[in-house]
């Protein structure tokens, strides 16, 4: 087993109980627990230097929307205000903050003017990139989970694809707006190449 990632997609209050909940939110939250835990989680053999906690480092993409942002239907977009900065419905579930390191907290969303479902154009405080801290880390293999998985999971994990990393997509730890929509994504994202497990 190579040395990988965990990528955790916006699990976020609002994508959880908040005005976006979203189907099988609270079990994916413990489906990835489970994964850091390694009670499902692949062996790493990589060295641990780079590991924030344990044996892999662990990335989370958050949504992080300004109040007048786009995409909100008060703004003329399709959702709900959710995410805002600073609230609640933004903030990391309490059982995954214990894994959360300001390095590794990529920030999408943050411009008023522009929709990004992609944790790839996501940075964190010091203004990285996804893609810089993966390659300053040398990794290739990167596990993804999140929510949801028709939007913001998938569009994060096919940027990844893209890139060129390997991607394993963790199908419990994923939670989505329409189960259908869910199984459908899945199967697209693995005939693009993703594992699905
Ligand atoms: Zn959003």
């Amino acid at each position: 087993m190579k040395d990988y990632a965990l990528i955790i997609v916006d699990m976020l209050y609002d994508f959880i109980d908040g005005s976006m909940a979203c189907r099988n939110a609270k079990e994916a939250v413990n489906e990835t627990v489970a994964f850091i835990d390694g009670k499902t989680a692949p062996e790493s053999e990589g060295d641990d230097e780079n590991a924030i906690f344990g044996q892999f480092p662990i990335l989370f993409i958050c949504d992080h929307h300004p109040a007048d942002h786009c995409s909100f239907k008060e703004n003329g977009g399709i959702w709900p205000a959710h995410c805002v900065a600073g609230t609640r419905g933004s903030a990391v579930h309490d059982r995954l903050t214990p894994y959360v390191s300001e390095e590794l907290t990529f920030y999408k969303g943050c411009d008023s003017s522009r929709e990004q479902y992609s944790g790839w154009e996501g940075v964190n405080k010091a203004g990285q990139s996804v893609e810089e801290i993966l390659d300053l880390m040398d990794i290739n293999d990167v596990y993804v989970c999140g929510i949801a998985t028709e939007y913001c999971v998938r569009s994060t994990a096919e940027d990844m694809l893209k890139a060129g990393k390997n991607v394993t997509v963790i199908e419990k730890a994923l939670a989505y707006v329409d189960h259908e929509g869910h199984l459908k994504a899945l199967e697209e994202m693995r005939s693009e190449g993703m594992e699905i497990i």
